[in-house]
């Protein structure tokens, strides 16, 4: 698509339109720009291209697949990476040992494995982590269940290797804003409630993609997740879904 000597280029531009949307977004909510952090969502991007990426400011990115990542981070020195896709259990140490930062702990004995694992993996005492929500309960998504959640965070913030950072969720497939709108809001609401409940959780809230991280920011996101705004269109996967939701080969 673009040139190597221009792809650089290519990816600073892309970068500042993005921070300049975020920005906008967060004036329009009287929010702090800075209070916003953009996580390049580089699934499917290729490591030589993730080079001119980090050479280019994007020094934060997101993967959603485990195998996908430990084939790249080597390749790409001077990121850091979160991992935004669903971890099986069998994936958590490798996990912990190519990503800086997970966004997707969505059970108790995820967290409860991720504890046990950090002391032999990981130099920090405690691992940055994000709880994900199922905020709109949709069957196809993974996340806790808005009600499920104040028990598991009692659970999950009793884990001496884990920073609780905060929640994430992935908004609805949906071209009305005002739905998308409701999901985001309903997860910052959330964690208004957790907090107040226990003042340790992190504040980070993870909302918002290409298609909707400006709402995202308008409702109180303090990360957003963009991938296609920034490398543009990924080629077609069967058995994904844009909002990051794999569907099993042959399942419903
Ligand atoms: C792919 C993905 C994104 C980025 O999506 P874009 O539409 O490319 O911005 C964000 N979050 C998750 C969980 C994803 O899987």
């Amino acid at each position: 698509m673009h040139e190597p000597e221009n792809r650089i280029e290519a990816y600073r531009a892309a970068r500042a339109t993005v921070l300049e949307r975020m920005a906008a977004a967060a004036h329009r909510a009287g929010r702090d720009p800075g209070s916003v952090t953009l996580v390049a969502v580089s699934k499917t991007i290729a490591a030589d291209a993730l080079r001119d990426a980090v050479a280019a400011g994007l020094d934060l990115l997101g993967e959603n697949r485990v195998q996908e990542a430990l084939a790249k981070v080597p390749e790409v020195p001077g990121a850091r990476w979160q991992l935004i896709g669903p971890l099986q259990s069998n994936k958590a140490r490798r996990a912990l040992e190519v990503f800086d930062s997970i966004a997707t702990v969505d059970s108790v004995d995820l967290g409860r494995r991720l504890d046990r694992l950090v002391p032999e993996v990981r130099s920090e005492t405690r691992y940055p982590v994000l709880v994900q929500v199922n905020v709109d309960q949709d069957p196809a998504k993974a996340g806790f269940a808005p009600p499920d959640l104040e028990a598991a965070l009692a659970e999950l913030l009793e884990l001496p290797h884990l920073a609780i950072r905060g929640l994430m969720t992935v908004g609805r497939l949906t071209t009305d804003p005002a739905e998308t709108r409701g999901t985001f809001r309903g997860l910052r609401e959330l964690a208004e409630r957790c907090r107040a409940r226990w003042p340790e959780l992190g504040p980070e809230l993870s909302m918002g993609m290409t298609d909707d991280f400006e709402l995202g920011i308008e409702e109180g996101a303090t990360i957003v997740r963009v991938g296609r705004a920034i490398f543009g269109e990924r080629p077609h996967h069967e058995h994904e879904h844009e909002n990051g939701s794999v569907i099993p080969p042959g399942g419903h």
